[in-house]
């Protein structure tokens, strides 16, 4: 449920007209909707109804305008880098509410947050435990940690966004985490508060998500028999939406296979959704440059791969639709943008709009990993994000300019 809607034959967001906004920042440019960021926060935040903290994952979609709305929600966030933790400070998240997760953390991040006093680190590996340790040490401080544990679960998602298979790089294998955990307990500037696991992205069963669950019981069962006692359980993100016609479980069905299974288990939940909360609530709007008839049909339009990446990464689908209807009806066509590379499309052989040049497309569900992945690949200026609320929309990143692209740059001078 998203307020992306006709009325009239024209596409609003809640009650401004796309073309309006188009009409004011140009294109292309990121569109969000406030009602559909809250509504869908608080669809997911409610339905837990057992001590837990959500941590919105900032790296889906990270203005820092969004992570203020979230933050103002109660909401807390899973960061991956020194950059993400600086957002989210800057917008107002409680540290006492900020996850750091990523199998890379530098010495300079780890030191970062824990001058800023986040809830905890989630671990990936006995080098980083080490460095942590160090770094607390330096500080004279007590780390809190959280190891992340791979349970070896097939979350049947697409390979690039699978991370808990015992052969992708993420976490420490479960059946050697035991030893990481007593070792960790030994150590005098580490606090040993939680155990974490995230399987991966785009998740359409729940099945996935209990079975890692189930795991990770037993294994905060043999930790217990050890004497380490968790007070946190991460069950990361990775809540699927629909693009195309996937049937994602609602946050209430998930919440409901999770709450049967945390039974008995005295920890406070953190959850990590990203796409979840986003993926529906954003969409690109880009203009129709040109078109033409090659083998196929071209639809050549201002926005490329790199301003949304996700068709050429993963293949993606993401629905076309007009900003303004009309009676020509639809047909097969590739949607490209004007990148130097084959694999710049935004839509392959896809029922898309009849346009001509001049016409306004909408990209749909792009809220996640839309913006936040975008690059300056071929000198392009990242293009504006806007954010509506009700009949308002402010500007919260400003297209960039031509001299913001070589800002840092300079020519030795001999
Ligand atoms: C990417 C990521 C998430 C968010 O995943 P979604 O599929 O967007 O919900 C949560 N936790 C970690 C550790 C991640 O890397």
């Amino acid at each position: 449920m998203h307020h992306f809607e006709y009325k009239n034959k024209e596409l609003y967001c809640e009650s401004v007209p796309v073309r309006d906004i188009a009409a004011e920042v140009g294109t292309p440019f990121y569109l969000y909707s406030t009602a559909t960021l809250t509504r869908h926060f608080k669809a997911f935040d409610e339905a837990f109804a057992m001590p837990h903290v959500t941590c919105f994952a900032t790296k889906a979609c990270s203005n820092i305008a969004i992570l203020n709305l979230f933050a103002g929600l109660g909401g807390g966030a899973d960061i991956v880098s020194g950059g993400e933790l600086f957002r989210a400070l800057k917008a107002g998240v409680d540290p006492r509410k900020i996850v750091y997760s990523g199998v890379g953390k530098s010495v300079e991040e780890l030191r970062f947050g824990l001058e800023s006093g986040i809830l905890m680190f989630n671990i990936e590996s006995v080098q980083e435990l080490h460095a942590l340790q160090k770094v607390a040490e330096d500080m004279g401080v007590s780390a809190p940690v959280s190891f992340r544990v791979n349970p070896d679960v097939d979350p049947k998602t697409h390979a690039y966004i699978s991370t808990g298979l015992a052969k992708n790089k993420f976490g420490i294998p479960i059946q050697d985490a035991l030893d990481v955990y007593v070792t960790a307990q030994k150590m005098q500037y580490i606090e040993v508060i939680g155990v974490s696991c995230h399987i991966g992205s785009q998740l359409t069963q729940i099945s996935p998500f209990v079975e890692s669950l189930q795991k990770v019981k037993i294994f905060i069962g043999r930790l217990a028999k050890a004497g380490i006692h968790i007070s946190h359980l991460d069950l990361g993100g990775g809540l699927g939406i629909r693009y195309d016609s996937e049937d994602p479980p609602l946050p209430a069905a998930y919440a409901e296979a999770i709450k049967d299974e945390m039974e008995g288990l005295d920890c406070t939940l953190i959850l990590e959704p990203g796409r979840v909360i986003v993926g529906n609530a954003g969409i690109l709007v880009t203009k129709v440059l040109y078109t033409k008839q090659g083998g196929k049909k071209f639809v050549i339009v201002d926005a490329g791969m790199n301003d949304l990446a996700r068709p050429s990464l993963y293949g993606a689908y993401h629905g076309i639709q007009p900003v303004v209807e009309t009676e020509e009806g639809n047909e097969i066509a590739d949607v490209v943008g004007p990148i130097c590379e084959t694999g710049d499309f935004l839509a392959r052989g896809q029922e898309v709009p009849i346009t001509q040049s001049g016409d306004l497309l909408a990209v749909m569900s792009s809220g996640a990993y839309g913006f936040s992945m975008a690059s300056n690949y071929n000198s392009r200026p990242r293009v504006p994000e806007v954010l509506v609320d009700g009949d308002q929309f402010y500007v919260i990143r400003k297209r960039e300019t031509y001299e913001d692209l070589i800002a840092g740059e300079t020519i030795p001078s001999s």
